[in-house]
């Protein structure tokens, strides 16, 4: 016995949607709000502005370990001032030093 099998069955009958990037809280915002110059008076009012915005933004996690993995020193990243990941920093490698 032969069977025919019509390709046309086979033709793609959804569209293939792409998946969309997740946006950042931060897209479209002034990148100066990110970069408050000091560190006393209404320079942490600035921060603290920006880490609120960035506790709304999908990609906080991944932004923080980047500016982690980069060693930023300026800036608001994933929520965190420079000096919040100073303490960061210094906490993992006193936990690598307990450990080794
Ligand atoms: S977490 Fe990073 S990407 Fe998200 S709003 Fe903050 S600085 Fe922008």
């Amino acid at each position: 016995m032969k069977f025919t099998v019509s390709t046309r069955h086979y033709a793609p009958t959804a569209t293939c949607a792409v998946p969309t990037q997740p946006v950042t809280a931060c897209s479209g915002l002034d990148p100066e709000l990110f970069f408050p110059v000091g560190e006393s008076g209404p320079v942490l009012l600035q921060e603290q502005e920006a880490k609120a915005v960035c506790r709304r933004c999908p990609l906080m996690d991944s932004c923080l370990q980047g500016a982690l993995d980069r060693g930023e020193t300026t800036g608001v990243w994933g929520g965190t001032s420079p000096r919040d990941r100073r303490t960061i920093l210094l906490r993992e490698a006193a936990a690598r030093t307990k450990t080794a």
